[in-house]
C-alpha cells in the first residue's frame, strides 16, 4: 500500500524534495538528486530515440556506476524492462541473455568497464550502443516533458528481468515488477532505519537483485547517498570506510572472509562510521561472523532471499536479539510455511521445504512457463528449493538446498553443514561441497577449500578437524584446495562448475 506506480518515482520524489542532497558518488565524482532526475530523463530521451517502447528488454551491459542507474530509472519511466547483465560474464553468457531476452536494444557502458567496451567491440553492428558516461547525458538538453504516469493501471508492470546466478543449474530469467522492486526497497530502508544523512556502499552488482533492490533502491528510497564502486577490494572498502565516512556496508560473506583475511583477526576495531553491516546472498558461518564483528566493531547482520523474492524473505532485526545461525525473521508482509514433500506443514521447529508469500515474488520466469509452474504453487507461494527451520519466537535457520541434498549409503548430507564446519578452521577461507555420482547411484561427499596462505594446513589436518565434529558419512572422501573457488561477479561460489569438475575427476 502507498507504493508509487513506478520505480523512477524515486529520483523524482527526491528532486521535488531534496533537490541538493547528493544521491550517487563514484569515482570521486557526485550527482545530486536533481541532476539524478535530470539525467533520468535525458536516458529516457535517449531510449526513445533508440527506439525502445514500452514492454521491449533493454538490456545493459556494465558495472556499477552513476549512468547505469539512471538507466534503471529511465527504462521505468518509459515502461521497458531493464536488463542489467555484468559485463564480466563471458560472451557466451552475454549473447545467451541478449538471445533470450529478445532484447531490443542492448547498452554497453564502455566509460565504466573495459570489459563492457570489449563486450561491444565484438559484438559490433549487432544493434549495440555504447555510452560513456553520465557527462553525456548532462550535456544533453533537458527533455522537461513529464513523463507520462498514465499509461500504467498498476504496479504490477515488469520493471526488470534478472538472471538467477545458475547454482543449482540453468540460469533463469526472473520478471520482477515495480511493486515487487519498491515493496523491497522500501522494506530494506526502512528495516535498516535509513536516513538522508545514510551513506551506504554500492559495491553488490546492480546487474543482481541484492544490489539493485535492497543496496541500490533501498538507499535512493530514503534518500540517502549511495557511492558506487565497480568492483570489491579491500583497498577500496578500506579507503571509503575512512574517507567517505560509510555509515552502512551490505556485503556478501566472500567479501567479509576476505577482507578478514587480509587484516587477519586479532587487534583493535577499525575506526569508522559505520551503524552496522549486512551480509546476504548465501550462508554466513558464525565463525565469520564473530571475527567481522570484531574487526568493524558493529554488528554484521545477516539477510536471506533469492531472486525470485526481489530478493528479501528473512532479515535480522537491528533491535532485536540475533541468533548466531539464524538468517532473520521474515520481513513484515512476507508469509512463510515449512513443508514437507507432499506440501503439508511439518511439526514446528523441525526443517522441510520453505514456501513463501507476499508482494515480493516475482511475477514469473520469462518465457519458461513450465519452471514457473514447478516453482509457484497454489495461492501465490513461492517454493524456495531451500530447507530452513523456524523457531517458535520466528527466527528461520537454513538448513541447505533441496537440490544440494547429497545421499551417501542411505544417509543425507546437507553441504551446508559440512561447510559450515571447515569454514571454522582458521586457515580456511571458503569452501563449497558438492556431491559427486559414484557407480551405483550412491553419491560421495567432495569438499573444495580456499586456504589462507599465512596460515597453512594440510588436507589430512583438515580431515582430522572435522572428524571432531561431523559423523563418519558427512565427512568428505576428498577435500580439494584451489588457489580461489570458482566465483560469480557476486561474488557468490559457482557450485555448478564445481560438481562438473568433481564429476569429470572421476
Ligand atoms: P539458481 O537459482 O540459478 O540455481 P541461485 O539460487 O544461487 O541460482 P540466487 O537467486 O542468486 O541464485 O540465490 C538464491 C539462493 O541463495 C537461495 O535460494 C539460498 O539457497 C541462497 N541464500 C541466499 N541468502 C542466503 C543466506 N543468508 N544464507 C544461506 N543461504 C542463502
Ligand atoms: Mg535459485
Amino acid at each position: 500500500a502507498g507504493l508509487p506506480a513506478r520505480l523512477s518515482a524515486i529520483p523524482a520524489h527526491w528532486a521535488a524534495r531534496a533537490p541538493d542532497a547528493p544521491a550517487l558518488h563514484e569515482g570521486g565524482r557526485s550527482w545530486t538528486y536533481a541532476q539524478l532526475q535530470h539525467s533520468v530523463e535525458s536516458a529516457a530521451q535517449l531510449l526513445r530515440d533508440l527506439q525502445v517502447r514500452a514492454g521491449d528488454r533493454l538490456m545493459v551491459v556494465g558495472e556499477n556506476g552513476a549512468l547505469q542507474v539512471a538507466l534503471i530509472f529511465a527504462a521505468a519511466s518509459i515502461d521497458a524492462w531493464i536488463v542489467n547483465v555484468n559485463a564480466r560474464l563471458s560472451a557466451r553468457e552475454i549473447d545467451t541473455i541478449a538471445e533470450h531476452s529478445g532484447a531490443r536494444r542492448l547498452l554497453f557502458l564502455a566509460g565504466a568497464s573495459p570489459e563492457a567496451a570489449a563486450h561491444a567491440a565484438r559484438r559490433g553492428a549487432a544493434g549495440a550502443v555504447t555510452v560513456d558516461g553520465m557527462g553525456e547525458l548532462l550535456a544533453g538538453a533537458l527533455n522537461d516533458a513529464a513523463i507520462a504516469e498514465a499509461c500504467v493501471p498498476g504496479n504490477e508492470q515488469v520493471a526488470a528481468l534478472i538472471y538467477t546466478t545458475g547454482t543449482t543449474g540453468q540460469s533463469k530469467g526472473v520478471m520482477l515488477t515495480h511493486r515487487n522492486l519498491l515493496f523491497i526497497a522500501a522494506v530494506s530502508s526502512t528495516l535498516r532505519g535509513l536516513t538522508r544523512s545514510d551513506r551506504a556502499y554500492g559495491v553488490l552488482p546492480i546487474s543482481h537483485v541484492y544490489g539493485l533492490a535492497s543496496v541500490a533502491l533501498g538507499t535512493l528510497y530514503a534518500g540517502a547517498a549511495l557511492y558506487l564502486v565497480p568492483r570489491f577490494s579491500v583497498d577500496g572498502l578500506l579507503s571509503a570506510l575512512k574517507d567517505d565516512g560509510l555509515t552502512i556496508v551490505q556485503g556478501v560473506p566472500a567479501m567479509y572472509a576476505k577482507l578478514l583475511q587480509t587484516l587477519g583477526g586479532a587487534g583493535t576495531p577499525l575506526p569508522t562510521r559505520l551503524r552496522f553491516a549486512y551480509a546476504g546472498g548465501s550462508p554466513l558461518a558464525p565463525s565469520l561472523k564473530h571475527e567481522v564483528e570484531k574487526l568493524l566493531g558493529t554488528a554484521l547482520h545477516n539477510g536471506y532471499g533469492m531472486t525470485e523474492s526481489a530478493p528479501t524473505i528473512s532479515q535480522t532485526r537491528l533491535d532485536a536479539p540475533r541468533h548466531d545461525s539464524s538468517v532473520g525473521t521474515p520481513i513484515p508482509g512476507v508469509e512463510v510455511r515449512v513443508v514437507d514433500v507432499a506440501g503439508t506443514d511439518v511439526a514446528p521447529g523441525e526443517a522441510g521445504e520453505l514456501w513463501i508469500r507476499g508482494p515480493n515474488v516475482m511475477a514469473g520466469y520469462y518465457r519458461e512457463p513450465a519452471m514457473t509452474a514447478a516453482t509457484m504453487r497454489d495461492g501465490g507461494w513461492l517454493n524456495t528449493g531451500d530447507m530452513a527451520r523456524q523457531d517458535p519466537d520466528g527466527a528461520l535457520f537454513i538448513v541447505g538446498r533441496t537440490k544440494e541434498l547429497i545421499i551417501r549409503s542411505g544417509f543425507n548430507v546437507y553441504p551446508l553443514e559440512v561447510e559450515t564446519a571447515l569454514n571454522a578452521h582458521p586457515s580456511v577461507v571458503q569452501s563449497a561441497v558438492v556431491g559427486r555420482t559414484v557407480a551405483d547411484g550412491n553419491e560421495d561427499v567432495i569438499a573444495y577449500v580456499e586456504l589462507d596462505p599465512r596460515q597453512p594446513a594440510s588436507v589430512a589436518q583438515l580431515q582430522a578437524w572435522l572428524a571432531q565434529t561431523l559423523s563418519p558419512y558427512k565427512c568428505p572422501s576428498a577435500i580439494i584446495v584451489m588457489d580461489a573457488l570458482p566465483a560469480a561477479a557476486t561474488g557468490k561460489i559457482l557450485k555448478g562448475q564445481l560438481r562438473q569438475m568433481a564429476q569429470n575427476a572421476r
